[in-house]
């Protein structure tokens, strides 16, 4: 299996930057030299114990090896809870925006990151952020609707994704994660604010800035703030939303931010230097434009013989966890109902969906209890999910960057995976377009239905 070839580029603040706190914990180098549980003191208490059938968990439970050119997370002096957590989520290396950005993140640097879905940019903050809370508990009692940690994310799903990496990583200690999305009901999260402990906190801009407005959630002690996928915040025109919410957090000196976004335009070249401060700039670009882990094909079809060929690729990959992506609701409403008149296990993921459904759907398709979705681009861009063994394009995108889109949600984390693309007479033009972005050529295969 060829790993995905990324290149990173780094470069160190031209001045450093004030250290946020002073009282860091010593750096611990050898790998067990710190008493297990060491990291327990303070007034954190853990939530999911350290210890597993009364033993006490200790770093030497996880032995990772040593292997040149990997940055291990023993290596980083990570509280044992961080640690436990990590070794249940069964990561044993840092990824390369992890490698890149810790080091300086644990120190209190700012960040400025290019980064893609698919790095482990999500863990890379997180981690980051929790460790500090970790080794920095709280000194003074204030209500609990004060967030420590603020996450803005532009989608729901994308929030939703984060908050559940969250959970994980804080599985091991008692910090709090509490998620403000539209969409989704505003009284439970209401209920939320007032009931639970905001450690950290996870919002799309509108829902949080109704929220941060009414005083329901304080933003003036925020920590640690992360701005992730800037770019699409831009695009979806929530930069002035974005600008509100900032400025009820701490001066910038006195926050430690991070700004993750996959492409710069000029724009959030601009915001990003302006919310940060002395930032670290970090990049973590693939050198392919597509991975090559994901095996690419196009049918090429007469209209009429789209969906009898679909059935039958549905049909003969029984049981693969697969994505299939149409441009319009309509359409994937229809072909909904098709899949589902041939006992096709599947479900419908696009914005004419409520959201709690989607929600739902998409916990179900990570679960293994749908096989088959049926999505637009928009509703496709949260779907995070491993193991997607098979991307169809029914229809082939209006915007090229899209087709990178759609089939990256298969051949993640170093699996193999494989797309089709259907292409018809009305969309076969839009070949050579996605070529170009791709950087490839696309094999073409001439499809028609065998049982015709
Ligand atoms: P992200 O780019 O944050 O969406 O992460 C992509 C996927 O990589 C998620 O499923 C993460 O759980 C996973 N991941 C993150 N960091 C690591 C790591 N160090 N080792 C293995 N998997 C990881």
């Amino acid at each position: 299996m060829e790993k995905q070839t990324q290149e990173a580029t780094t470069n160190t603040p031209s001045k450093p930057k004030r250290p946020r706190r002073t009282n860091k914990r010593p750096k611990n180098t050898a790998q067990s030299s710190r008493p297990a549980n060491a990291d327990v003191a303070g007034n954190q208490e853990t939530k999911g114990a350290n210890t597993t059938k009364g033993k006490v968990w200790s770093i030497d439970d996880f032995p990772v090896a040593e292997v040149e050119g990997k940055l291990r997370f023993h290596d980083l002096n990570l509280p044992d809870r961080v640690i436990k957590s990590i070794a249940e989520m069964g990561f044993e290396y840092c990824s390369e925006i992890q490698a890149e950005t810790l080091p300086m993140t644990l120190l209190g640097y700012d960040i400025i990151g290019q980064a893609q879905t698919g790095t482990g940019k999500t863990a890379a903050f997180l981690i980051a952020m929790i460790s500090d809370f970790l080794d920095y508990p709280l000194e003074e009692k204030r209500p609990n609707n004060f967030a420590r940690g603020l996450i803005i994310a532009p989608t729901r799903e994308l929030a939703i994704q984060i908050a559940d990496e969250a959970e994980k990583l804080t599985s091991n200690c008692h910090l709090n994660v509490v998620t403000l999305v539209g969409g989704l009901s505003y009284e439970k999260q209401k209920i939320a604010l007032e009931t639970e402990n905001v450690d950290i906190l996870v919002a799309t801009p509108g829902r949080l800035l109704d929220f941060a407005r009414s005083r329901k959630v304080q933003l003036g002690k925020v920590e640690c703030l992360v701005l992730d996928e800037a770019d699409r915040m831009l695009s979806m025109g929530f930069i002035p939303d974005v600008k509100s919410i900032i400025r009820m957090t701490p001066h910038k000196e006195t926050r430690q931010t991070m700004l993750f976004s996959a492409t710069f335009p000029k724009d959030i070249q601009a915001l990003a230097q302006q919310w940060t401060y002395f930032p670290k700039e970090v990049s973590v670009v693939p050198k392919e434009a597509t991975n090559q882990n994901i095996e690419q094909v196009i049918y090429t079809v007469e209209a009429d013989q789209k969906w009898p060929v679909l059935k039958q690729l549905i049909q003969e990959n029984g049981g693969q966890r697969t994505i299939i992506f149409a441009n319009r609701r309509d359409e994937t409403r229809d072909l909904y109902e098709r899949l589902r008149k041939a006992n096709i296990n599947c479900a419908i993921l696009s914005g004419e969906v409520a959201q709690d459904k989607r929600v739902k759907t998409l916990k179900n398709f990570k679960d293994g209890v749908i096989q088959v979705l049926v999505a637009t681009d928009v509703a496709g861009r949260g779907i995070h999910v491993d193991n997607v063994q098979l991307v169809v394009n029914y229809a082939l995108p209006e915007d090229p960057e899209d087709y990178v889109h759609r089939i990256g949600r298969t051949g993640r984390g170093g699996e193999t995976g494989k797309s089709v693309s259907f292409a018809s007479e009305d969309d076969a033009f839009m070949i050579p377009e996605i070529e170009k972005v791709v950087g490839e050529s696309i094999r073409c295969e001439y499809m028609v239905d065998t049982n015709r």
